[in-house]
């Protein structure tokens, strides 16, 4: 099938007949073509943001509200279609798709549609000097979202949904790994009533499609979220035209266990937290560390759940671990596994890939568990992106305080206990944008969502992804 680039609500073949494979991870067969957009298919997408947003910025909130309302149920009603091809462009288990990633497309598009019923401005009166000032949020005009594969349609519509609430216009591009839903989105858009022009998606290689959206001169803003070092080649392209830029980046995040935790519910959901989605979430607890009086017994009972885990074709019901995205991103987890061999890492459990009967070729891999015998190996700093953990014990508050913070990310933490002032300690000093405790990627959309250090800049969700995709223009009238 042909996947086509979604322009001023009709959908185009890119001008240079420049196309690219897709390929389905379950088995490794190419199923689709995408286009490899230029910078002509950019610059069209950018012609029908920029022509539809003097009316799209007039719209009225309570319209925009209801078609974003409307996309919402219609993708509700189309859950078994959208997850199904979320599941046959990225590998994840199908019930995985059905039950978070297109709900969670859904959520977006109807938060950000009452959001914006409730984004109100502020006014200041300056007493004594007769004078009354006023806040405008104004929307950026056209905007530039860019977003990876691990999670396609959530994360694309998590930048879509308040860009357009706000009254933007959007030239956005998924990763050209997993752009089925998007491509479908554009279908439902349609269907919904959206005004053609707001949104245009183009898809491509990031080094062509992508760069050509960071580099266009009038796309004022960019959304991204993707790996670190793409963020900082996509702010050293920003700065000299000064766009606004949210960044989104990659994680290496902590999962402390404290003895007296909720030992259970800790397991249960380290298991989750360790491998869900193949453990490509940028908020998967990593690195592991354990206070040591329940260290081997922690390392008994995990590994024990780990290997309960079925790794299998992303359609079977059972499945909890289905394919890795990519043969390339396969190797690139492998060399890891290696890595830590080197490094003098114990393999608890895993390490290896796995072959799915009647799915000879496609990317299956063993959820990994490594035990490593120093914080500052590279397993345990960079960044893995795959089903694969490290675990190490700890003595003391302060040492695991020192070794969770001893990495360049600062996305996520998580921290098991049940004692209030190391709660709030540990909390205050984790430096990471968001912590969890005694629980894990529990969501409240209203929430700031995003992190420190090498981890990005900005925050989405909430009133902060309004914020960001406005300016604020400050009126003072003296009367
Ligand atoms: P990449 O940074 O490789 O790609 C992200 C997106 O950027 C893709 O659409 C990609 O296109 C595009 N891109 C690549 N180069 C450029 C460029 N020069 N100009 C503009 N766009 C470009 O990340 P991955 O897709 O590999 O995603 C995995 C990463 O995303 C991990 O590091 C993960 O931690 C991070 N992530 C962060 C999250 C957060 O909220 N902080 C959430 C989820 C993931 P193409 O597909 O062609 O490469």
């Amino acid at each position: 099938m042909k996947i086509t680039n979604y322009i001023n609500g009709n959908f185009h073949n890119p001008i240079e007949d420049n196309w690219i494979d897709n390929y389905n991870p379950s088995d490794g067969t190419v199923y689709g073509q995408i286009p490899n957009s230029s910078k002509e298919d950019v610059e069209n997408a950018y012609i029908a943001a920029k022509s539809t947003f003097p009316s799209w910025s007039q719209t009225t909130f309570e319209e925009r509200s209801r078609i974003l309302i409307k996309i919402s149920e219609l993708l509700e009603a189309n859950l078994e279609r959208f997850a199904e091809a979320e599941s046959k462009d990225n590998g994840k288990p199908v019930s995985l798709a059905k039950s978070v990633d297109i709900p969670r497309a859904a959520s977006n598009f109807r938060f950000f549609g009452n959001a914006i019923t409730q984004f109100t401005s502020e006014s200041h009166e300056s007493v004594g000097q007769d004078a009354i000032n006023y806040t405008l949020r104004q929307p950026i005009g056209v905007v530039g979202c860019i977003s990876p594969w691990n999670l396609p349609l959530y994360l694309f519509t998590w930048k879509i949904a308040p860009a357009i609430a706000a009254g933007n216009c959007v030239v956005a591009k998924p990763s050209e790994v997993t752009p089925m839903t998007a491509y479908l989105l554009g279908e439902i858009c349609n269907e919904a009533g959206l005004p053609k022009g707001v949104l245009n998606i183009v898809h491509g290689l990031g080094s062509t499609t992508g760069q050509a959206i960071i580099e266009h001169p009038d796309i004022k803003a960019i959304s991204f979220t993707g790996g670190t070092a793409t963020g900082a080649h996509i702010a050293k392209v920003a700065a000299p035209m000064f766009k606004k830029l949210s960044l989104e980046l990659g994680g290496k995040n902590p999962n402390i266990i404290f003895a007296d935790c909720d030992y259970e519910d800790m397991l249960q959901t380290t298991v989750r937290s360790s491998f869900a989605n193949q453990g490509q979430i940028c908020l998967c607890g990593s690195r592991i560390f354990v206070e040591a009086s329940i260290y081997d017994k922690f390392k008994t009972d995990f590994v024990a759940k780990v290997k309960g885990l079925k790794v299998g074709h992303p359609s079977d019901t059972d499945t909890n671990i289905g394919a890795l995205v990519s043969q390339q991103h396969l190797n690139k987890v492998k060399d890891y596994i290696q890595i830590a061999k080197d490094e003098n890492a114990t393999v608890l459990c895993g390490g290896n890939e796995v072959i799915v009967k009647g799915f000879e070729h496609g990317y299956y891999l063993e959820p990994t568990v490594l035990e490593v015998p120093t914080d500052d190996c590279r397993v345990n700093q960079e960044e893995i992106f795959g089903p694969v953990v490290t675990v190490m014990p700890f003595n003391t508050e302060n040492d695991v305080l020192q070794m969770a913070n001893k990495v360049k990310y600062g996305l996520s933490a998580t921290l098991w206990t049940n004692d209030l002032k190391r709660t709030m300690h540990m909390s205050n000093k984790l430096q990471a944008g968001i912590v969890w405790v005694n629980t894990w990627m529990l969501r409240d959309l209203r929430t700031p969502f995003g992190g420190v250090k090498d981890s990005g800049v900005g925050r989405e969700g909430g009133f902060e992804a309004l914020r960001f995709f406005t300016e604020a223009k400050n009126v003072c009238i003296k009367y």
